[in-house]
């Protein structure tokens, strides 16, 4: 469900929501289309569905389409995600031309109609080819950790990229050497969604119950799609190693992505796994189940974040605005996100992890503190409202390409 702009004066002020009104005003006479390649599971889907909504509310005519594509497609776009992120793929000619002709079959199909069209991601990278000779203005999104891709898949797309107007990452140094304007704008939580809104103590008991998780003894908690990357199998080695000193409980909780072919593989090896420990809970969770994962998040004692390789981890401001400490892989935006010792721990092997969490375990004073920065810290940061700013900023820098300085006046 949308949430009225208004409400949104509780969380961060009304003086916000005023100057998003001011700037929205500047790019009114603009239509934004976004396009991406799954309408569920993710963060770029998570934060779409809610970003939609609100720029509506704001006055722009915000629009978001869906690329399709079969299972090969999505088995190149996955291959294409590893390596853009450092890990190593065999990428062969045949999965290139997949790529190619699914999307221009697309292109064939989808109706442009934005004034500015951001395409998210490589997956729909090159609709770029439907740009006129003037007109749209086109920018690519790029949502990943791209500061190491490997260099066939990067210069593959590079081309395409090159032909947009304007790129955006979600950290300086994902930036690349480009011939066009990059931006820099940081991903974010809605905290009025079912996800992060506030939830009784009654319900988040109901939830823990139903999945068999014991509320009196301490809580681990994982929300991810069953990735490799997310490393679910080093967050249950940890775990186990903590559990030598820490009577606790781990939940592994996460649904798949429709764009992720990976996912029921890397679940089978989880579950396998975690056979032989009743207090491991993986749960396959459907898609929608905001609520549920609102109520896990907030039933735990910690959450973590243990990716090997990430581009924001939107997982993280959701447990760090719920008070919960987390201990995060210290990789892409769980950097910006874990201010080491403040918000929670950045860690880089399992062994760390481990410490980590015993360390928290044994604390309650320390992770209460944690807990009360993170909340703040996202706050300031990582809500929705900030890069709802963002994006109209970016709208309107857009008829400003050559200058550094845009008086909005
Ligand atoms: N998520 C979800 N259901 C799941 C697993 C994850 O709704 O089963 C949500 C999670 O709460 C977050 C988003 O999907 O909002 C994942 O975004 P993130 O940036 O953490 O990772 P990504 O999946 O985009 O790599």
């Amino acid at each position: 469900m949308a949430k009225k702009l208004s409400e949104y004066a509780e969380v961060v002020g009304q003086d916000v929501l005023d100057e998003l009104d001011a700037i929205a005003g500047r790019v009114r006479h603009k239509k934004l289309q976004n396009i991406n390649s799954t309408a569920v599971g993710g963060g770029v889907a998570e934060i779409l569905s809610r970003m939609v909504p609100l720029l509506q509310e704001l006055g722009i005519e915000a629009t978001w389409d869906v690329i399709k594509g079969n299972d090969a497609f999505f088995a190149v776009t996955k291959a294409f995600h590893n390596a853009l992120h450092g890990t190593p793929e065999q990428i062969t000619p045949e999965m290139f031309e997949v790529y190619r002709s699914t999307v221009e079959d697309n292109a064939c199909t989808l109706a442009v109609t934005g004034d500015v069209v951001i395409c998210h991601d490589p997956q729909p990278a090159p609709l770029i080819d439907l740009k006129p000779a003037a007109g749209r203005q086109w920018v690519w999104r790029c949502h990943i950790d791209l500061s190491a891709p490997q260099h066939d898949v990067w210069e593959f797309l590079r081309p395409w990229v090159e032909r947009y107007d304007a790129a955006v990452f979600s950290m300086p140094s994902f930036a690349q050497e480009l011939n066009i304007p990059q931006y820099l704008v940081h991903p974010s939580i809605d905290p009025l969604a079912d996800k992060n809104k506030d939830l009784d103590a009654g319900f988040i008991g109901e939830v823990l119950n139903k999945h068999g998780i014991d509320p009196q003894r301490p809580v681990v908690t994982q929300i991810s799609r069953f990735d490799r990357l997310k490393d679910p199998v080093g967050v249950m080695a940890a775990y186990r190693m903590a559990k030598r000193r820490y009577d606790c409980q781990l939940v592994l909780a996460g649904g798949g992505a429709s764009d992720d072919p990976e996912g029921e593989q890397v679940l089978a090896e989880v579950q396998e796994q975690a056979a032989d420990d009743p207090d491991i809970h993986v749960l396959l969770l459907p898609p929608f189940s905001d609520l549920e994962i609102n109520a896990l998040v907030r039933g735990s004692t910690i959450v973590m974040q243990k990716s090997i390789r990430e581009g924001f981890g939107l997982t993280v401001s959701e447990a760090l605005w719920k008070g919960k400490p987390v201990i995060g892989g210290a990789v892409g935006g769980i950097r910006l996100q874990v201010v080491e010792g403040e918000t929670g721990f950045l860690v880089r092997s399992v062994e760390g992890a481990a410490n980590r969490l015993m360390r928290l375990l044994g604390d309650r004073d320390l992770r209460e503190r944690m807990g009360r920065n993170g909340h703040l810290f996202v706050k300031n940061n990582f809500l929705l409202t900030r890069h709802v700013k963002d994006y109209l900023l970016l709208m309107s820098a857009l008829d400003h390409p050559q200058e550094n300085v845009i008086h909005l006046g």
